[in-house]
């Protein structure tokens, strides 16, 4: 069975667990993966960052009501977030670092902060 390099295209010549036709070819493969990767996580970060200051400037009180429209206007993304915590009775808070956040009943939130 012929094996074709992963970057280039070209016929492998040797063993047969071979991926790529030489170092260059797999660097340059690895590199470009690499940089996709980077890309994800700093667009992530970026959007983790932009949630973090939204809660950050809205919570200026430590403890403070919100709507879920004035989230959205303000860019918030509802599905980034670091972490999630349960209370006892059963109230679920999400957290973005420090600054976390719980359903209300009509479309709004009350903001927190992590002692
Ligand atoms: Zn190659």
């Amino acid at each position: 069975m012929t094996k074709i390099c992963l970057e280039c295209g070209e016929k492998i010549v040797g063993r047969e667990d071979k991926k790529f036709c030489n170092d260059a070819c797999r660097n340059t493969y690895n590199n470009k993966r690499n940089k996709d990767t980077t890309n994800l996580i700093r667009n992530t970060h970026n959007s983790l960052r932009k949630n973090y200051r939204i809660l950050l400037d809205n919570n200026t009180e430590g403890k403070t009501k919100i709507s879920r429209k004035k989230l959205k206007d303000l860019g918030f993304d509802f599905s980034l977030i670091t972490s999630i915590y349960t209370t006892k009775t059963n109230n679920t808070y999400y957290f973005i670092y420090d600054q976390g956040y719980m359903p209300l009943d009509d479309d709004w939130y009350i903001l927190v902060k992590k002692n």
